[in-house]
């Protein structure tokens, strides 16, 4: 969060300590005003002060009394998540989702919707508008501040576009936050979907995280990771950071859209493991994702083995990551690890443990997502919570 080659003028000082005074309510569900100066490390006369500008323009509550140590009773202040909202976005290959989430996370309505094979980018933009636009009509008595959106990456900061989405195309032309701006008429924040996760993962996570690294590793219809160092996305100068997809795990594979060859994605998204599933079975009509998922789960052995083998090569993806960034957590989310959780978490501990220095495997917690199936659009939620957080004057201006 520290640059040490940039200077930090008190403005700054004070809405880096409101932002995080907020994520610290945010996960603590109900606090008191001196449990939150205890964990913050603020006096508690600045938390005082906070509380007052929070209450006075809406963003926080009281929410009656708690009582504390030697039966104390304290008021407890909480965000305030009925009357305020963000409406997230989760853009995949082959479908989307679209919700309002109240200003803790939590969700209040998601919809996802699958998008048909040859649908343009363009048609699909004008669907989300639609539904987003009629979510936030269904809830007309929350205010919607901003949204948050998670695409698949390489998604460049810089241009505001996905470099490439491997197997669509077109999306590289679509200029999605101009267009969600415009018709949604409010700030919008788009990131990476596995950083969003991984900022989402950070967020939710128990542990104190403080100075931790996390990864968070994203295997749905692409594979891609996101990296929180100090709970700032680590983000690099294109802000493409941690597109493990596209890292080789075989020289000699085929080539990807990318220029590079052998491409991790093309081995273990779940795109690619439903190509060998058929392969494998041959089946008559090919099946989907679904249909493979089904397979897996009455015990079919063929299924078993690719997902399996699919696993492996995924560890190699594990190990390089870790060997990179020495990461105390590594998260393993998406709908790959949706089908088999516990044997994809075994598989890939085992092989991990087998490929790495000792010492570093001991440092480093291999775990699942906690965010649930669609742990992306929840991401996105988190984006614009973020945002919103650390400039709470700009959406919250003192009344
Ligand atoms: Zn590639």
């Amino acid at each position: 969060m520290f640059n040490p080659f940039v200077g930090y003028n008190q403005e700054k000082i004070q809405s880096i300590n409101r932002s995080l005074v907020l994520k610290l309510l945010c996960k603590e569900g109900v606090c008191s005003r001196a449990q939150l100066a205890k964990l913050s490390q603020l006096k508690q006369a600045t938390i005082t002060n906070m509380m007052n500008d929070f209450i006075n323009c809406g963003l926080v509550k009281e929410v009656g009394f708690l009582t504390g140590d030697r039966g104390r009773r304290s008021i407890g202040v909480s965000i305030n998540n009925e009357d305020f909202g963000v409406l997230a976005v989760r853009i995949a290959r082959k479908n989307y989702s679209v919700g309002i989430f109240d200003l803790s996370g939590n969700s209040v309505i998601v919809n996802r919707r699958s998008i048909p094979p040859q649908q343009a980018p363009a048609n699909t933009i004008e669907k989300i508008i639609r539904d987003g636009n009629r979510l936030i009509a269904q809830c007309e008595k929350r205010r919607i501040i901003a949204v948050g959106v998670a695409l698949p990456g390489p998604y460049s900061t810089k241009t505001g576009r996905i470099e490439i989405m491997t197997g669509v195309l077109g999306w590289n032309k679509i200029p999605v936050k101009e267009l969600f701006e415009e018709h949604f008429r409010l700030p919008v924040f788009i990131e990476q979907d596995a950083n969003a996760a991984a900022l989402a993962q950070y967020w939710n996570s128990s542990e104190n995280l403080q100075n931790q690294m996390l990864v968070y590793i994203a295997i749905g219809q692409g594979v891609g990771a996101g990296i929180i160092n100090n709970g700032e996305i680590l983000r690099g100068t294109e802000g493409i950071a941690g597109e493990i997809g596209h890292t080789c795990v075989n020289f000699n594979g085929p080539p990807c859209a990318c220029g590079n060859r052998g491409c991790l994605e093309n081995y273990c998204s779940s795109i690619a493991f439903s190509t060998m599933v058929n392969e494998a079975l041959k089946p008559k009509e090919p099946l989907s994702f679904s249909d493979i998922v089904l397979l897996m789960k009455s015990g079919n052995e063929t299924v078993k083995e690719e997902f399996l083998k699919t696993c492996d090569i995924l560890s190699i993806g594990v190990v390089n990551i870790i060997n990179s960034f020495n990461p105390s957590i590594v998260v393993l989310g998406d709908e790959m690890s949706h089908i088999a959780p516990k044997l994809m978490l075994t598989r890939i501990t085992e092989n991990v443990k087998e490929h790495l220095l000792p010492e570093i495997y001991k440092g480093t917690k291999i775990s699942l997502s906690l965010t649930g199936r669609d742990s992306m659009v929840h991401g996105a939620a988190i984006v614009a919570i973020a945002e919103i957080f650390a400039n709470t004057g700009r959406y919250f201006p003192p009344v």
